[in-house]
């Protein structure tokens, strides 16, 4: 079926792979949300991708806005990536020595990014956001971190953590198998409340080694704070000697080349990276000033390493995409088509007088089925609307939209996202919500 026309997709050949695939993987995946439990029907094998397109396994093919879960912003299959790539393997997959390359792609970001002075390579999100961590208590000597409620930093133990009971107590874990004693070092606050900060800082004196925040929190819905409340935090950290860490595991190089940090003109102490640096490969990133970076391994006592990090393959393809989101105008083109999908989906709900609110930011949009105004806290999200995103999610499938299979999962647009893709997406968008609301 062509994506954008309404027609009951086919499974079938979707679904045998994944009756094989729950023989060999817990829950028949290799990463939990990719199992479909928070929407309808069973999971879709992938089989090719290419601009804005996803085929899966049947033949089906969307238009997507997933995206990866958002590194592709130049969509699938992009002929520049594609092309550093194949030539970077023909010379071997991995050496575990320096290359020039990882050079090149620290160049890249450090000359066109005022925020960092020194950068590590790594190989996910969560590995970055980790050692992020442990520089922010090596440089401090404290154990204690704060983070938020609603922001999600990577499967590290010190961050599967959520909120214990009262306004400011140490964290329970978000998982078996994270010791209390890990978790009784993160203290978990909710969003958008200066209070439970203060009173944080005053508890535990002298004891907060950093409070980490995502640019824009995008991992719980998008939780768009304020950017006094941004700049709060900075202050805040400053006056306790504590450091401000931003995850830009999604906002890097999203939002703009230099990420959230430029979207609020904050400098936090350190980044984090992963996503869209590595052009789809398995990347990440965290960087500091020289002197926060000098703590470090081999230069300092914080070790970090990893046999295949700075993989040349990897940064191959995070050379080829960076490069072209540095390009003159990239961003302010890719945030005007997506506004402008935004606006008329927006301007849809309202003459429908639909109780949906389509949350964005730069590229980056979410549907909440909600008419509040702002959602700026985990708590503020109505749990029971995420059955309208069933309906919606499958509504969508069905009309060759394929959006992250949870309500709580962000879209992103990519730069490969033409007009006419985009026209017939807001077309299955309107239907797909005349239907739910019918
Ligand atoms: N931090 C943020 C803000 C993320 O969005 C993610 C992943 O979604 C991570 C960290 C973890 O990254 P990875 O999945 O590459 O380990």
């Amino acid at each position: 079926a062509p994506a954008g026309k309404k027609n009951d997709i086919s499974r079938e050949k979707s679904a045998v792979l994944y009756e094989k695939a729950k023989q060999f993987f817990p829950g028949g995946v290799n990463s939990p949300v990719r199992a479909f439990k928070s929407v309808y029907g069973t999971p879709l094998f992938i089989e090719r991708g290419d601009g804005c397109f996803l085929w899966d396994a049947d033949g089906n093919q969307f238009i997507d806005f997933c995206c990866s879960w958002g590194p592709l912003i130049l969509g699938h299959n992009h002929p520049k990536i594609r092309e550093r790539v194949t030539k970077t393997l023909e010379k071997g997959l991995s050496f575990g020595a320096p290359t020039a390359l990882e050079n090149e792609l620290a160049e890249l970001i450090l000359k066109n990014n005022k925020y960092l002075e020194k950068i590590r390579f790594v190989s996910s999100g969560t590995e970055a956001v980790m050692s992020a961590i442990r520089l922010a208590r090596g440089y401090t000597g404290r154990d204690k971190i704060i983070k938020f409620e609603g922001c999600y930093h990577g499967h590290s133990d010190s961050l599967l953590v959520k909120a214990g009971s009262g306004l400011v107590t140490f964290g329970e874990t978000s998982s078996a198998g994270v010791p209390k004693a890990f978790a009784a070092e993160t203290i978990v606050l909710p969003l958008d409340n200066r209070d439970a900060v203060e009173s944080a800082f005053s508890q535990f004196s002298g004891q907060i080694a950093a409070i980490i925040i995502e640019g824009i929190p995008a991992n719980n819905g998008l939780l768009i704070q304020e950017p006094a409340y941004v700049q709060f935090l900075r202050d805040i950290t400053k006056q306790h000697g504590a450091l401000l860490i931003f995850d830009e595991v999604i906002t890097g190089f999203r939002l703009g080349f230099e990420g959230a940090a430029a979207h609020y003109g904050i400098q936090p102490d350190i980044i984090t990276y992963g996503k869209i640096i590595g052009g789809g490969m398995p990347v990440g990133a965290y960087g500091a000033s020289a002197e926060l970076m000098a703590c470090i391994s081999p230069d300092g006592a914080v070790y970090q390493a990893g046999t295949l990090s700075g993989n040349p393959v990897a940064m191959a393809a995070g050379i080829a995409q960076l490069t072209e989101l540095k390009g003159s105008g990239f961003y302010k083109a890719l945030n005007a088509k997506a506004s402008e999908f935004v606006e008329a989906i927006r301007r849809y709900i309202a003459a429908k007088n639909y109780k949906v609110k389509l949350f964005h930011v730069g590229s980056i949009f979410w549907f909440a089925f909600t008419d509040q105004e702002h959602i700026r806290t985990a708590s503020a999200i109505d749990h029971g609307s995420m059955e309208h995103y069933k309906v919606f999610h499958r509504e969508l499938l069905n009309r060759g939209i394929y959006l992250g299979p949870s309500g709580y999962e962000v879209g992103f647009i990519s730069a490969a996202h033409s007009k006419i893709e985009l026209e017939k997406a807001k077309r299955a968008i309107f239907e797909s919500l005349d239907e739910l609301f019918r």
